[in-house]
């Protein structure tokens, strides 16, 4: 019997400052559970090497940007690093119409749109913290993609973001990768056995008390 079968999927928000590691947990947790849909957000930022459009970022121009968000195909969006960046509304939407969850690498501003939408009561909210400001300086230089002064001026939001950590459901600190990816795991499958994410549980209990009494008899 499946105990799934009417389940609206949850919406998994992953936040940090740049360089603490969500992009890379995010990837782990997408190669853990295939079935976890990526919320692939615009962006008018230029496309970093290696980055693939349509599954990195869909890659906009201000004017496609600000079309999608006028004509309500944006779920929350927001102003980071001198560019825009927003979630598309329709792939999120059949996801979890489907029963199937959406993870999403957005920042504190995305994350209290979302909570705030009529979604709110379908999120899971992680927020990163990195072990130290040192660490995550060395972090965005080892990962050699910003110049300089982009690195520097992430430094310099990186206060911003962490500002908001109490707003999230969990907050895990990112020391050691392997440990923080097994952490999230364990929340999102502790998330996901809520009782009010297993619909079918009310039919299986039912089954289960027509057996008892069968037996009984
Ligand atoms: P990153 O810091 O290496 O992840 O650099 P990016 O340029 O890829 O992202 C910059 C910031 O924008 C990060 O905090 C992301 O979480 C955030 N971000 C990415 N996509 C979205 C989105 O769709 N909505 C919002 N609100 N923030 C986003
Ligand atoms: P974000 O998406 O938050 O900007 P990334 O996932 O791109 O951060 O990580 C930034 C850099 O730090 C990458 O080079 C990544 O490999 C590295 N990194 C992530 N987590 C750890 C960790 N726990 N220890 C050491 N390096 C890490």
């Amino acid at each position: 019997m499946t105990i799934h079968s009417a389940r609206r999927g949850l919406l998994i928000i992953l936040s940090s400052p740049s360089g603490a590691g969500k992009s890379t947990l995010a990837k782990r947790l997408i190669a853990w559970d295939p079935t976890l849909s990526f919320s692939v957000s615009a962006t008018t930022r230029a496309p970093r090497p290696g980055e693939v459009d349509g599954t990195d970022y869909h890659f906009l121009d201000e004017n496609a940007f600000r079309d999608l968000v006028h004509t309500g195909g944006m779920l929350e969006h927001a102003h980071v690093f001198g560019n825009f960046y927003g979630s598309p509304m329709a792939p999120v939407k059949r996801a979890i119409d489907g029963g199937r969850d959406v993870l999403f690498d957005i920042d504190w501003q995305g994350a209290q749109q979302i909570r705030n939408s009529d979604l709110g009561k379908h999120t899971l909210s992680v927020f990163i913290l990195p072990p130290s400001i040192k660490e995550l300086r060395r972090r965005l230089e080892t990962r050699g993609q910003d110049t300089p002064e982009t690195i520097g001026k992430r430094m310099q939001k990186s206060w911003d973001e962490i500002s908001h950590w109490d707003s999230y459901d969990y907050v895990l600190i990112n020391e050691d990768i392997d440990e923080t990816d097994a952490r999230l795991k364990c929340i999102v499958s502790a998330e996901r056995m809520r009782r009010a994410q297993q619909p079918g549980l009310q039919a299986h209990v039912r089954a289960l008390q027509e057996e008892f009494e069968k037996e009984r008899t």
